[in-house]
């Protein structure tokens, strides 16, 4: 069939935020879905209760992508998180802030956010089709048109926006497909690795920790190469580092402070080593765990395994005395000042050997993309191929936990729509 001014193909969080804002300016517009249902990582994010976005301006979206933030500005300013709050509202969801400047619908139903999203579309004149994968795509040269092919029947449309999104949890659909495709009309895309993806370690008592959570501490990744000499320059880049939740697990680490950080441990050459450093109590400088080891000394007579555990949890303090050689029946006075600044020193500086992490099936996102040089940041249309568009996590973009990824997928998909 032909006539459709623009067909999107993918169904996520880009795709059906872009050609609800493409039908709402006329567009006679298609999307095609590979899945049954349309938005499968809408549905199960934020554990189902999908976290939309963030409080904070565009500014800040902007710095929480790094080095590649500042291709989002345009974007964001045409749809900065308060609009996606606002259009999300207008459909009849009511959001909410939890104190970490997450935002949610107030019913803690992913469902209702893909659902306004389908019907923001649907409403403006738009057609969603899923179950529909699409094979392979081409432009003819001569009349500038797109021609989408699928299993059973081909498809053309004036202009194309890809939303394919990347390799993450491919039994969402999501396989990577629309790279090939963009490669073969002169895109080039970068290295791809799985990010905010959990840590692996095999350290020994690992087991013994598995289920504790850590509300909030401070992690950093340090890349060690294969010399050893920790002269890294990645060490200096600031998304090496994150403060958040941390859970322990039968592999390793995982919770938002170590996911946010696993775009480094990914990215790792073969040979080369990591390790996570885990600042347990971050608000606490190491004078004032000093200070407060010489006060617990003063009252009473406590061993020593009893303190700490008033600190940090008590299978960690446990690890702690087993590392630093400190008896745990000892009491608190009797416990030397070395082996109380080597404590104090492994709280603000717990060290765990990394071996990985769990790749793409556990990944919330892809780390790398199409090259963002290739695509007009002020329009999302390629540079090399005209009347194509691209949106979403196809683009060398990755943010961290907390709402950043679906609005980067919210605003490049709306500005696609809103160019052509
Ligand atoms: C478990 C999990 C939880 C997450 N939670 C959050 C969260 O709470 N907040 C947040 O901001 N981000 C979250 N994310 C990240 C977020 O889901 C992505 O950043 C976002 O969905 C990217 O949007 P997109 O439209 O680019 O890609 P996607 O939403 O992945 O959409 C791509 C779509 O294209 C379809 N497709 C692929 N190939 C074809 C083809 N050949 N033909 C037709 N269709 C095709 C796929 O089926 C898919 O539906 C989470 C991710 C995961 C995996």
């Amino acid at each position: 069939m032909s006539g459709w001014d623009l067909i999107v193909i993918g169904g996520g969080a880009a795709g059906l935020w872009g050609a609800g804002t493409a039908a709402q300016k006329g567009l006679k517009v298609l999307v095609l879905e590979k899945n049954n249902k349309a938005g499968p990582k809408i549905l199960m994010s934020g554990g189902t209760r999908c976290n939309i976005t963030h409080d904070c301006d565009w500014r800040q979206i902007v710095e929480a992508f790094g080095r590649e933030g500042r291709f989002l500005s345009s974007a964001l300013n045409y749809l900065p998180p308060v609009e996606v709050i606002r259009t999300i509202e207008a459909e009849g969801v009511a959001t909410k802030r939890e104190v970490t400047g997450k935002i949610f619908p107030v019913s803690d139903r992913a469902m209702d956010v893909r659902d306004a999203l389908v019907r923001r579309l649907t409403n403006a004149g738009a057609e969603l089709r899923t179950g529909v994968a699409v094979k392979d795509i081409a432009r003819d040269e001569a009349s500038g048109e797109f021609q989408i092919k699928t299993d059973f029947e081909s498809y053309t449309s004036h202009k194309l926006l890809v939303c394919t999104g990347g390799l993450s949890y491919p039994g969402c659909g999501t396989t990577g497909d629309g790279y090939p495709w963009l490669q073969k009309l002169g895109h080039t895309v970068t290295p791809l690795r799985p990010a905010l993806t959990p840590l692996v370690s095999s350290i020994p008592w690992l087991t013994d920790l598995q289920g504790i959570t850590i509300p909030d501490a401070s992690v950093t990744v340090e890349l060690l190469n294969g010399s050893t000499d920790g002269k890294d320059s990645k060490k200096k880049d600031p998304r090496l580092s994150s403060r958040g939740g941390l859970l322990w697990t039968h592999f390793g680490l995982s919770g938002p402070a170590p996911m946010n950080v696993s775009r480094a441990v990914s990215d790792l050459p073969a040979g080369h080593h990591s390790s996570l450093h885990i600042d347990l109590l971050p608000d606490s400088k190491p004078d004032d765990l000093q200070q407060w080891f010489q006060k617990a000394t003063q009252t009473g007579s406590r061993n020593i395994s009893n303190v700490l555990s008033e600190l940090v949890p008590k299978r960690i303090a446990q690890i702690l005395l087993e590392i630093s050689q400190v008896v745990p029946e000892k009491p608190l006075a009797e416990v030397s000042k070395k082996n109380r600044n080597d404590l104090v020193e492994r709280i603000k500086n717990f060290v765990v050997p990394l071996h990985g992490t769990r790749g793409y099936m556990k990944a919330e996102v892809t780390a790398g993309g199409v090259v963002l040089s290739e695509v007009n940041p002020h329009t999302m249309e390629s540079k090399l191929v005209p009347g194509l568009f691209l949106a979403g996590e196809i683009l060398n973009l990755d943010g961290p936990i907390g709402g950043f990824n679906f609005q980067a997928a919210f605003s490049t998909g709306h500005l696609a729509g809103m160019s052509m």
